[in-house]
């Protein structure tokens, strides 16, 4: 049964399992789904739909083609187009809004706090359809499992309370990239908790776009920040110490997550920025840094600035640079170090 299907319809060659072409006659192996999926995308009404069916169908098409290369410029542009919408579009999932005009009777229905709040879409954290994403990911089982894994490792460095706001933090964090990946209609893992290092969601396509690729970095520290500033805003409600330790510890671990180094958020950032941007950056990390007093601040930021001139100097960059990703990547170092700066530390356990 499997042997009939490794070979090529046209010329009858057997075909490798990973081959995308047909060696012989130069036909696409997985041009019957191509064509499908090229139907789906061109008849989706959510750009979130099409967004799907073109990451799906670029990895069926082999690099460096004239399709491929189509495709993708497809998909940049699509998620220019999703970056403007008012409302984050639900994933494909079947009760997602199909047109604007759905999209403006639920607005409506949340009355006028909820269109206010919808307004501001950068107030991400407090807008509906977010919490219950939020949760989201608490329904794997990988996730939870390793969450109260990692919870108890925290446990026994901070104590329960601590460890249990570090867990929570961490896993609105991730959740901010999950969100903005499923956006942009990008195929990903539900976060997985590594006791003592932190979390990670694994992507199952590549974004392949570098400016889309900066803003699903930065939503994680965008998160984070949103996490830490509630932490903060209980701790003014109820005057415990322990919200303010959780969110110092939070600010930390989110400016940490800045660097500009490969993997973190900051490097995703750093990849859309232009070289001039680059520099431009690293000039803003120097004058937020001499405000620093704090040792630890400051020695962040230090290592936040070389990270950003080897970027600089070695990385390739864009011509034109993603202005928005850069201006939200200064103004989410300055935020965190003013935190750090005016929040004090740890009380003592
Ligand atoms: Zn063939
Ligand atoms: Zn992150």
């Amino acid at each position: 049964m499997s042997d009939q299907m490794l070979r090529c319809p046209v010329c009858a060659t057997e075909l490798a399992p990973n081959l995308l072409t047909c060696p012989k006659c130069r036909r696409l192996v997985h041009s019957d789904r191509l064509k499908a999926l090229a139907d789906t995308a061109t008849q989706a009404t959510n750009p979130v739909d099409a967004l799907v069916a073109w990451r799906e169908a670029v990895e069926l098409l082999p690099p460096g083609t004239r399709q491929y290369d189509t495709i993708q410029a497809k998909i940049t542009e699509l998620g220019k187009v999703v970056d403007t919408l008012p409302t984050p579009p639900a994933s494909s999932s079947p009760s997602a809004e199909k047109t604007n005009g759905a999209g403006v009777g639920r607005v409506a229905g949340l009355g006028a706090i909820g269109l206010i709040l919808w307004k501001f879409k950068a107030v991400l954290l407090l807008s509906l359809t977010k919490w219950k994403v939020l949760l989201l990911g608490l329904t794997k089982a990988s996730t939870f499992t390793s969450m109260l894994l990692s919870f108890g490792v925290y446990w026994t460095m901070f104590g329960w309370p601590l460890a249990l706001g570090l867990v929570i933090s961490i896993y609105i964090h991730e959740m901010g990239h999950v969100v903005t990946l499923m956006r942009y209609g990008v195929k990903a893992t539900a976060p997985m908790f590594i006791p003592g290092v932190g979390a990670v969601i694994r992507l199952r396509q590549s974004l392949g776009d570098p400016r889309q690729d900066a803003r699903c970095g930065l939503a994680g520290p965008v998160w984070g920040l949103g996490a830490a500033l509630g932490s903060y805003l209980l701790n003014l409600a109820t005057g415990l110490p322990i919200f303010l330790a959780i969110a110092n510890l939070g600010a930390m671990i989110n400016l940490f997550n800045l660097l500009p180094f490969a993997s973190l958020d900051g490097g995703r950032a750093f990849q859309s920025m232009s070289t001039n941007q680059r520099w431009l950056a690293v000039l803003g990390l120097s004058a937020i840094m001499s405000f620093c007093e704090g040792k630890e601040t400051s020695g962040l930021l230090a290592l936040l600035m070389i990270g950003g001139v080897f970027t600089a100097l070695t990385g390739k960059a864009p011509k034109t640079g993603d202005r928005p990703g850069f201006i939200a990547y200064l103004a989410l170092v300055a935020v965190l170090t003013l935190m750090l700066e005016r929040l004090t530390p740890m009380p003592p356990a």
